[in-house]
């Protein structure tokens, strides 16, 4: 019998969300505050190199207000760092010496200040070109996000031209949402929103990821995880052995990875060998 196997994400869910915002700002503040009601979790892309001095006053009407480092190691615990840049360049236009720099020193950075690994990256401006994605990699960058609207919920196969679903003010994205929870696909979904939460100040809308959370939250089909979480998931069930005839399965990885059989759910616990 012919046999069907499709990932699924911890738990057996189909479908993961994931959401991803940048410049480390105090709007972000607010942001966590709805994705922790919500349930939902978030990766923010931060310029250790621009972090705000402590006891920063901004003028009145600054919309784009950068957190100081103590308020960050405070706002973002629970969701996940990732770097984006130390100093927000444009990537492309640098030598691969000062892309390096600017990767090595942002993650080292973070690295000290959050007390954990550090390999996730979103491009500044979403500006990138294949040295850059090489240059990622040589500094053990592991992910890194453009700004290119897919509309889909594909699982990302190149993962340092990682293309987002769409951005929050896209004029697709409560049909998208709506789209993603009615889906009842065999394939796995993921649906990856992103964007800065100082837009949701500056264009006044609020509301706007409000009804997002709203219609994605809560589901038990879906797992909100990080931008890493997922990367993680994702490899570890890619890293799964297979014996030519598909009846053996050995997981090497550190992870319980779940997926479906024919229909069927099913899990291997790490170091296991399961028998279909
Ligand atoms: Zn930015």
């Amino acid at each position: 019998m012919e046999m069907k196997i499709f990932m699924r994400f911890p738990g057996n869910c189909p479908k993961a969300f994931t959401l991803s915002y940048d410049d480390g700002v105090e709007q972000d503040l607010r942001f966590i505050e709805i994705c922790n009601k919500y349930g939902l979790k978030c990766t923010f892309n931060l310029n250790a190199g621009l972090y705000a001095p402590e006891g920063t006053v901004y003028p009145e009407g600054r919309v784009h207000r950068r957190m100081t480092r103590s308020q960050c190691i405070e706002a973002y615990k629970g969701h996940e760092v990732a770097t984006h840049g130390y100093t927000h360049p444009w990537p492309a236009q640098l030598s691969t010496a000062n892309v390096c720099y600017e990767i090595v020193k942002d993650r080292e950075t973070l690295e000290n200040d959050f007390g954990y690994i550090v390999n996730g990256h979103a491009y500044p401006y979403g500006n990138y070109n294949d040295a850059v994605v090489e240059c990622l990699r040589d500094c053990g960058i592991v992910y890194a996000r453009t700004t290119k609207p897919t509309e889909r919920f594909d699982i990302p196969t190149d993962w340092l031209r990682l293309h987002p679903t769409c951005h929050h003010n896209h004029h697709r994205v409560f049909e998208l949402c709506d789209k993603f929870v009615d889906m009842k696909n065999e394939q796995p979904q993921l649906f990856y929103l992103w964007g800065h939460t100082y837009e949701f100040e500056g264009d006044n809308n609020w509301e706007r990821f409000i009804e997002i959370a709203e219609k994605i939250s809560g589901k038990e089909d879906t797992w909100y995880a990080t931008n890493i979480e997922i990367y993680n998931y994702v490899e570890a069930y890619r890293a799964l052995v297979f014996s030519s005839d598909m009846k053996k399965i050995y997981n090497p990885t550190a992870l319980t990875v779940y997926f479906t059989v024919n229909g069927k759910p099913m899990s291997i616990a790490p170091g296991q060998n399961v028998n279909l």
